[in-house]
């Protein structure tokens, strides 16, 4: 069905990675009516609470539906498109020609369809010459993609959703999936009541998640590495490692081996580490070892940590050692955060890949020049979103494109990333809501985007599954997709050539034609089988998961039960990961460990879900969460305003009691901004401390202070 049809709409929620099947029917009044489609495998036909109440947030109050340039008073003037697009060329021309094609960048988002993120990448990749593409999944999974890229040769995640009810036990480290995964977690709960699945919660917070768990590790924040190599010397010495699988398919033992008995030694100097209990790592260990179908899922606890990558080692290290990987009910699994966040990895969203999950070898870089014919390739990786904005405060990048995000509240340090954006030469936003934290941090060309139901592309969720998402609402204004904004302004800079296509539906032909292109099996990331779609077959591609090598691909989807890595000699290699600990521990002027992260009802920055009346009374306002006896030693009560502190900034916030906070952490939200909370804005205190492989910031472990107002 197509817009304005009165049969529903099939397309994909615009959160979480779950990637749910969403029905969307318009009523005679223009009302949107959503509910679940039982035809999607990833959510069968459920929705969470953000999910079916998406008919809540479609009202155009507060969208920028117009071009719109700041004239020299600083007062935003509406513009024509033609006006607006040649003034983004002309920025960018100048300031690449003048300082070099390093002195610009664009900031994307895990928002963002594959097709329009492909467009992007192409033109700075291949046309303007530098890498300076980063997004803000870069806040989210980065870790992830290094530890698989480390580990396994290339960014797979190695199993389906399908294991999830398969499993025996089901290990959720750092992750409150009830909260942020709601429908996936669903699935958890209905194997753990049907088939009697045992449920273990890694996390120094307890939260929805572990009230269902049959056991709730506590850790001490920043050892999770210590406890999976705690677990690896378990298996060792419990004759449960998979010395076949060892043998024939991994590099690396005996190294991590070697380094995992001085990290966790025994059962008794591991819990000593993370702070837990013996008698809980004791069961951990056991259950794990008895029990082939085990999962262990990551989210952001792993991944927001200036040690993430270690972190994903050292649980793939404990999965390769057992060989359960790539078999039912068993496997590691990184738990995405945003909707797109994997399709943006799958066309070289990060400034460290190229395209079609390729590096920046010679070999790599050659490939893609030419099936792009591109005049000026990028020879080395750009920089990763906080190094990219340092340099935009140092002033080495003048130009700057934001696209469907906001760094100016979400990233590290967000009052420096607030001053920094305002000194740029030429700052470009696209956005589909008008009054946000970035935008008022002086951007000076504001470009209309469709948004969510109004834009026709694809999204790949948590388990590789490839969804379309489809128009079902006109667009508003003169908003229009970003794939086609970036496409004019290539157009602007002389290469109409490359960027001429007709339609969204071209875009990706081409994005699966360069998956395939002298891929033979050598990459994982291979959709070559759809790079043949008519328009038609386009509009009507049913969820499907890659690889497609050929479009009558029915093949087992998942990875490396019998080896086959993407490394040179198709080998994994194991990890000997650092000593854990945090970055920056606290000290007598900040003595607490500041945490954040989502709270159930709310997205990001709130721009969606902020318009939904039923999701606003979930939790009205930001707060800082504490343990009670923290509170009583700070002489703060529930309802109190606290100022919390720490060397980057400080906020106000209401006090909330809360049992389940560890002692000596605090938590707070992450989605109220400048604008919503003008006093909340936690971005401003979190440190910049980032992984040295992923670059992905610390953003759960903040030295911080807390006293009353
Ligand atoms: Fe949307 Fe995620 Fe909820 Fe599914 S679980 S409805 S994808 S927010």
């Amino acid at each position: 069905a197509h817009a304005g049809s009165p049969r529903p709409v099939a397309t994909a929620c615009p959160y979480c990675g779950v990637g749910c099947g969403v029905l969307a029917s318009t009523g005679p009044d223009g009302g949107v009516t959503i509910s679940g489609d039982p035809a999607h495998p990833a959510n069968r036909g459920r929705l969470c609470v953000k999910g079916s109440t998406l008919g809540e947030t479609l009202s155009l109050d507060g969208r920028l539906l117009h071009p719109m340039i700041r004239a020299g008073s600083g007062v935003l003037q509406r513009v024509s498109w033609a006006s607006a697009l040649d003034a983004v060329a002309e920025g960018f021309a100048r300031i690449a020609r003048n300082h070099g094609p390093d002195a610009t960048a664009f900031y994307l988002s895990g928002q963002l369809l594959t097709e329009d993120y492909y467009v992007a990448n192409k033109l700075m990749k291949g046309f303007l010459g530098t890498a300076n593409v980063d997004t803000n999944s870069r806040l989210c999974m980065a870790s992830s993609v290094a530890g698989h890229r480390r580990g396994f040769g290339s960014d797979t995640v190695p199993g389906s959703y399908d294991d999830l009810d398969q499993a025996d036990l089901l290990v959720l480290v750092g992750s409150n999936a009830a909260w942020c995964h709601p429908v996936l977690w669903q699935r958890m709960v209905a194997n753990k009541q049907s088939r009697g699945a045992r449920i273990v919660v890694i996390d120094p917070r307890r939260t929805a998640t572990s009230a269902e768990a049959d056991l709730m590790l506590a850790i001490r924040p920043g050892t999770d590495g210590t406890l999976f190599a705690g677990l690896l010397v378990h298996l060792a010495e419990t004759g449960t490692l998979d010395q076949a699988y060892i043998a024939a398919h991994t590099e690396g033992f005996d190294q991590a081996l070697e380094r995992a008995r001085e990290l966790g030694p025994s059962i008794e100097a591991t819990a000593r580490a993370c702070g837990l209990a013996g008698g809980d790592v004791r069961r951990l260990f056991h259950w794990f070892r008895t029990t082939e179908r085990s999962v262990t899922l990551y989210s952001q606890g792993v991944n927001q940590s200036a040690q993430g990558t270690d972190k994903v080692s050292a649980i793939l290290n404990c999965h390769l050692a057992t060989g359960r990987i790539g078999r039912a009910g068993m496997g590691p699994f990184s738990l995405t955060g945003q909707p797109n966040a994997m399709g943006g990895r799958e066309v070289g969203g990060l400034a460290n890949m190229l395209a079609a999950h390729m590096g920046f070898s010679s070999v790599e870089i050659d490939r893609v020049r030419r099936f792009w014919g591109a005049p000026r390739m990028a020879e080395r990786e750009g920089l990763k979103a906080v190094a990219m904005f340092d340099a935009i405060e140092k002033g080495t990048i003048k130009a700057l494109w934001v696209m469907a995000t906001n760094p100016a509240a979400s990233l590290p340090r967000a009052d420096a990333v607030r001053r920094a954006m305002a000194g740029l030469d030429h700052f470009v936003v696209s956005e589909n809501v008008l009054s946000n934290d970035t935008i008022n941090s002086g951007a000076r060309i504001l470009l209309p985007a469709a948004a969510w139901g109004e834009k026709d592309g694809t999204v790949t969720n948590s388990e590789r599954r490839i969804t379309r998402q489809r128009r079902f609402l006109p667009l508003p204004g003169e908003a229009r997709p970003d794939w086609w904004i970036v496409a004019e302004v290539a157009k602007r800079l002389g290469f109409a050539e490359a960027f001429s296509w007709p339609d969204v539906a071209s875009v990706f032909r081409e994005h699966a034609a360069l998956s395939s292109f002298e891929n033979q099996g050598s990459r994982d990331f291979d959709i070559g089988g759809l790079s043949q779609l008519s328009a038609t077959e386009f509009e009507a591609l049913e969820p499907v998961q890659w690889p497609v090598r050929r479009r009558s691909d029915t093949a087992d989807k998942r990875f490396f039960a019998n080896g086959g890595f993407f490394t040179p000699d198709g080998k994994a290699r194991f990890i000997a990961i650092e000593a854990p600990g945090l970055r920056t521990e606290p000290d007598a002027a900040h003595p607490y460990v500041l945490n954040t992260g989502r709270m159930r009802d709310h997205w990001h920055t709130m721009t969606r879900t902020g318009k939904a009346p039923t999701l606003g009374r979930h939790a009205i306002e930001p707060a800082v969460e504490i343990h009670p006896r923290d509170a009583a030693a700070a002489s703060l009560a529930a309802g109190d305003f606290a100022e919390v502190s720490t060397a980057h900034g400080r906020v106000t916030l209401r006090v909330v009691i809360d049992e389940g906070q560890a002692p000596g952490s605090l938590f707070v939200p992450i989605h109220w901004t400048a604008e919503t909370a003008s006093h909340g804005r936690v971005g401003a205190l979190v440190q910049p401390a980032t992984d040295p492989f992923s670059g992905q910031p610390e953003m759960k472990a903040t030295p911080a202070a807390i006293s009353r107002v």
